[in-house]
């Protein structure tokens, strides 16, 4: 018999750790890890990098058409063939993403894109509306957050270990703008579905965050790391 497919939905705030815990549960259950901020961030790339206006809904939908994105096993994002992964981490993509992630066409093509890649696999999909929207059915459903001190001076750190210069004050500014956008847009906002777990990582470290993700995961799915 072929095992079935599993999905489950991490959503939270901006920098709440959830892209480091989904990439972690996804290796140790043998799942598909899939970075759906990534790829808003790969859009707004594209729109900047075609000299368009972030901020404007009709420019910005121009780059839908033909719009690829890939995100491989190794963690790089590829957007119409271009590699990604470094640049959408900086701040002018970082200051900008809400806004194209309010527009409403452009979630559809992406929601879309993220439906079918959790139709033949076993998903740990991070975003903001997973659960509420572009998987309403997940057999798990996770909204991670924490303050927002603890989540500006995390991403603070982990911009400068990837040697992106940004200062604590900005990346507190930035996320919680984001915030602010995410949860306030019309369609599918930044909330925790009613059938959400919510988990505060505030004082977990990454290993005890993953380990409450993993106990949720067996809970619901009876499933666990195999080794
Ligand atoms: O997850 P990350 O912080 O990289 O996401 C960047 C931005 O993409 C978020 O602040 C939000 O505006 C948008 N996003 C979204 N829906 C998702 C994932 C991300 O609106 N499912």
């Amino acid at each position: 018999m072929e095992d079935k497919i599993i999905s489950v939905a991490i959503d939270g705030p901006a920098a709440a750790g959830k892209s480091t815990v989904a990439k972690k549960v996804a290796k140790l259950l043998g799942f598909t890890y899939i970075d759906t901020g990534a790829m808003y961030r790969a859009v707004t790339y594209a729109v900047i990098k075609r000299g368009l206006d972030p901020k404007d809904e009709r420019q910005s939908e121009t780059v839908l058409p033909g719009l690829k994105i890939d995100l491989l096993p190794d963690g790089r994002v590829i957007c119409n063939g271009d590699d990604v992964t470094t640049v959408i981490r900086e701040p002018l993509v970082s200051g900008n993403v809400s806004y194209i992630a309010s527009f409403k066409n452009i979630r559809l093509a992406l929601v879309d894109m993220q439906r079918e890649m959790a139709k033949c696999r076993s998903v740990v999909m991070d975003g903001r509306d997973i659960g509420t929207y572009v998987l309403p059915e997940a057999d798990v459903k996770i909204y991670q957050i924490a303050s927002v001190e603890t989540r500006a001076v995390r991403r603070y750190e982990e911009n400068l270990a990837k040697g992106i210069p940004t200062t604590l004050k900005e990346v507190e500014e930035d996320v919680r703008t984001r915030d602010r956008i995410d949860s306030g847009r019309a369609f599918a906002p930044l909330k925790p579905a009613p059938d959400s777990v919510l988990i505060d990582t505030s004082f977990m470290s990454v290993d005890q965050a993953v380990d409450a993700v993993l106990a949720v995961i067996k809970e619901k799915t009876g499933v666990t790391p195999q080794c």
